[in-house]
């Protein structure tokens, strides 16, 4: 088990030597022309001259200003979509015709992995490093593994007496509309996508408006790679109007929605607003770090620090609650301030910056405000708390202890690099102040008794449980949340689920 596991399967390492310089990425930079248009029916699509501005986490400066989707446009991409699910080819070619599409295009981002790495540091603030080595690496992967699979899926025919054929077979469901958020902005692009295509649907993405630009690259590369018009539609846009208008568009037939509860929310309120179109939920989380006091102690450290401050804490399962036994606290505690002190919190583009920029500057507000109420309510800062005083939107990594239950930091999702630590005595109180939130997404256990990490693995309520490692993950392995994390799953055979339908066909012979 490594030290710093890579959540979203990575696929093989970068060859030593294969990364480009800081100066390199800088003058990259200068170059880069983001893709600011529409991709609707296998085309760039300008929109109607409505624009609005995407800025650099790294500096605070204007970055690119995409076309905005209206109604219009978000009827043309929906339109599109439609005609190539009922009329086109795609849910009717054979099943590994799509997938040799999806494996081009896996090979056409691996082709543009360093440009599409820099759009995502450049626009969300995370580490070149980590958009290069662990995002890009994970979206080529996942096109590939869901090409792979599309041609291996078997339907059933259930036993039925002898004058009688019954078949169970999968169908797509149709139309997918995908709204995404901008902490992984092409890998959960892509755990829509993948799989909604690989079944034979058709999709609209549409990225977070913080975010857009890597998705729009992403779709028309999609079509050069040769998917046929109008399956993989990409359009920029705010969520109160753009996505609105997805959710409640009555030719769309699916909602993957990946974001935070309260917007999740809404699209429950717009299928039953509109065609009862299903809607599959990946939200937030308020994940618990239980260490118990046999746990390999320096392992747990590293490991709920690295949890917390990887992607600037910007994590859906980040373990922002660290439940450590009393007898040990101080020790791990210790060990994690050191870990979140030694981090490089700097320009995203240097690849020795191992902590990047905050996504927004109201966003690194809202995070300065819930330092503040921690701070008002009595946790005890034990580091970080402080903006880097230059351009950007740069905050320390921040350690709070002595955080009791009834404090917000206890209860509500930051998204941000700010760990609460609470204390507990018994198993029992572990498991109760793991479970005293309304979020299920993700857990984490560190002890050494087999018979404990059971117990607590069973006790936990969570989608995931991590014993004595966090983020572990395999593209065969499905990733989802219970309570208010949502449901449904993204990754594995089990995602196919979302984008298909069962239809019973029964023949009498
Ligand atoms: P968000 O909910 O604000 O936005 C997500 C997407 O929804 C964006 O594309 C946005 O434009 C759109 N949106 C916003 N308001 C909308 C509305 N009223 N109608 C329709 N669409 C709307 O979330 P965010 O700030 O982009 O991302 C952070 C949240 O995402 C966190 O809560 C995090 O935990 C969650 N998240 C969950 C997972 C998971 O797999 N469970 C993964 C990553 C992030």
């Amino acid at each position: 088990m490594t030290e710093h596991p890579h959540p979203i399967d990575p696929g093989a390492p970068s060859a030593p030597g294969d990364h480009p310089t800081h100066d390199d990425w800088l003058h990259r930079a200068d170059r880069l022309r983001p893709v600011t248009v529409h991709h609707i029916d296998g085309e760039d699509h300008p929109g109607g001259g409505d624009t609005f501005t995407v800025i650099a986490p790294r500096d605070g400066t204007p970055l690119a200003e995409p076309a905005r989707a209206g109604q219009h446009e978000v009827d043309l991409a929906v339109a599109a979509a439609r005609r190539a699910f009922d009329a086109g080819p795609w849910p009717r070619l054979a099943p590994a015709e799509r997938g040799r599409a999806l494996i081009r295009l896996a090979d056409a981002v691996e082709a543009h992995r360093a440009e599409l790495a820099l759009t995502v540091s450049l626009e969300m603030g995370k580490p070149i490093t980590e958009a290069y080595d662990i995002e890009l690496r994970a979206v080529a992967a996942t096109f590939r593994w869901y090409g792979e699979v599309a041609d291996k899926l078997v339907d059933e025919a259930p036993q039925t007496p002898a004058d009688a054929l019954a078949l169970v077979t999968r169908e797509p469901v149709g139309v997918v509309a995908a709204v995404v958020p901008w902490n992984f902005p092409l890998t959960m692009a892509a755990w829509k996508v993948a799989p909604a295509l690989a079944a034979g649907c058709t999709v609209v993405l549409k990225p977070a408006e913080q975010s857009p630009l890597s998705a729009l690259r992403l779709g028309r590369l999609a079509s050069e790679a040769g998917l046929p018009p109008g399956v993989f539609n990409v359009i920029a846009g705010e969520g109160p109007t753009t996505g609105r208008a997805l959710g409640l568009h009555p030719d769309v037939d699916v909602l993957a929605f990946t974001g935070s509860t309260a917007v999740g929310r809404h699209f429950l309120r717009y299928a039953a607003d509109s065609n009862l179109k299903r809607v599959w939920l990946e939200l937030g989380g308020k994940s618990p770090h239980i260490v118990l006091p046999d746990a390999d102690i320096p392992a747990a450290a590293a490991s709920a620090a690295w949890g917390i401050f990887f992607n600037q804490g910007e994590m859906c399962t980040a373990p922002s609650r660290l439940l450590v036994h009393s007898s040990i606290a101080d020790e791990v505690v210790d060990a994690v301030v050191d870990r979140a002190r030694a981090l490089r919190v700097g320009d995203p583009l240097d690849p020795a910056t191992t902590m990047g920029a905050l996504v927004t500057a109201e966003h690194l507000a809202r995070v300065g405000d819930h330092i503040a109420r921690a701070d008002a309510a009595g946790a005890r800062l034990r580091t970080g708390g402080t903006r880097l005083d230059r351009p950007g939107h740069y905050l320390e990594p921040t350690v709070f202890d002595r955080v009791t239950p009834d404090m917000a930091l206890a209860r509500e999702e930051v998204f941000g690099p700010v760990l609460a630590v609470l204390t507990f005595d018994t198993e029992d109180e572990a498991v109760r102040l793991a479970n005293a939130t309304e979020y299920g997404l993700a857990a984490g256990v560190w002890t050494t008794d087999l018979s404990a990490a059971h117990r607590l693995s069973r006790a936990v309520r969570a989608g995931t449980v991590w014993v004595n490692c966090y983020e572990e993950g395999g593209l065969n392995v499905p990733f989802g949340g219970v309570k208010q994390s949502g449901h449904g799953r993204d990754k594995s055979l089990h995602a196919l689920d979302k984008y298909t339908d069962l239809k019973t066909t029964w023949i009498r012979l």
